[in-house]
């Protein structure tokens, strides 16, 4: 429980543990633009040598994560090649086109997955063709906002089409270490696909605030100083970090924990009448079903489970989504199905 309601809306409703509390109370800080802040260089440099890149930027959020390696991968006018259902497309309301300047390049995909002959062939091949725009980055997610994960055989495929034609790889791993978790390898498997890779502390690694960009140490320089452009220059964020620390060293190995409650959710939804789940697009911590012959609407499933303390949200694109994280138990979990089956 979060506040003494069940929350599934999302895993970025996980608030801090006692543990990061105490981390943040006596953390060293110090001015960061300065870099005197000796806690956000560790985190920094944690999170390098855990992707096995050379540097790190600490962010205040994901999409800024993601709009900096933008920015700073790419000039104005440039394509980015990405999903056209992708994160960077649909929740960071336009702001490729505001900060970047970029052309964002849609791939229609199956499962968040870009066919690779559309990707090859989408990249501009003749930089000397003064009226086409030229290919500046590839970008994609892993795991995906829709709770799948992609192989270490597409994401090698993508890598070496992308050095074919000199193009870096951003990819966008606001949960990399459930993609890690799924495919059971250390997550620099994952991170050796891509020039920089955008990760996020505050979801199911239950830091307030934060994700952090990594890749070489030139590029995080241009990064940070794309960083203070937009007014991400900020100072005794130590505090932050010191969460992120634990976030890092001690919430990763935990995740499991929550695919394994999203698969056993899956399995007892499964069981109550009138909905259709989604049980093959179960892979990390999200559960996704469609209220096929239910007798309450989504709108009318809202309401009565936040009369019954259960917060969720309603359906998208007529597909409802129920997360599980740290602080949703097993037997939270059977108190969910119970209220579901009350009603079907
Ligand atoms: C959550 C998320 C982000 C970043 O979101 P913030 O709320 O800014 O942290 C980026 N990409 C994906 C795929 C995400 O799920």
């Amino acid at each position: 429980m979060i506040n003494g309601s069940i929350d599934l809306r999302s895993d970025t409703v996980t608030v801090p543990t006692q543990e990061m509390r105490q981390a943040m109370l006596t953390a060293p800080v110090g001015d960061d633009v300065y870099g005197d802040d000796t806690t956000a260089k560790a985190l920094e440099q944690l999170a390098a040598d855990m992707m096995g890149k050379e540097a790190g930027l600490f962010m205040p959020s994901g999409v800024m994560s993601n709009q900096i390696a933008l920015f700073t991968h790419v000039q104005r006018g440039q394509e980015v090649i990405l999903p056209d259902n992708c994160h960077i497309v649909v929740h960071e309301a336009g702001a490729a086109a505001i900060i970047a300047g970029a052309q964002l390049r849609t791939v229609q995909n199956r499962n968040g997955e870009m066919p690779l002959d559309v990707v090859a062939h989408y990249i501009r091949k003749d930089p000397n063709d003064i009226h086409q725009p030229t290919t500046g980055l590839i970008t994609y997610e892993n795991a995906d906002s829709d709770g799948q994960v992609r192989s270490l055989t597409y994401m090698q495929n993508i890598k070496s089409l992308a050095e074919q034609y000199n193009i870096p790889i951003h990819l966008d791993g606001a949960r990399i270490f459930n993609a890690a978790t799924v495919l059971g390898v250390d997550v620099k498997e994952l991170a050796q696909y891509a020039d920089s890779i955008s990760i996020c502390l505050s979801k199911g690694l239950c830091a307030p605030v934060g994700s952090i960009l990594v890749g070489s140490r030139e590029f995080i320089a241009q990064a940070r100083r794309k960083r203070k452009i937009i007014g991400g220059g900020m100072r005794q964020i130590g505090v932050l970090a010191a969460a992120g620390m634990i976030a890092l060293k001690e919430m990763t190995k935990r995740l499991y924990e929550d695919h394994e409650n999203a698969a056993y959710m899956a399995e007892q939804l499964s069981s109550v009448k009138g909905l259709e789940v989604y049980r093959d697009r179960q892979q990390i911590n999200m559960v996704f079903f469609k209220l096929k012959d239910y007798p309450l609407s989504s709108a009318e499933l809202v309401a009565y489970m936040a009369e019954n303390n259960v917060i969720i949200n309603g359906e998208d694109n007529g597909m409802m989504r129920f997360v599980t994280h740290k602080y949703v138990s097993k037997d939270e979990i059977d108190t969910v199905v119970a209220l579901m089956k009350k009603r079907a």
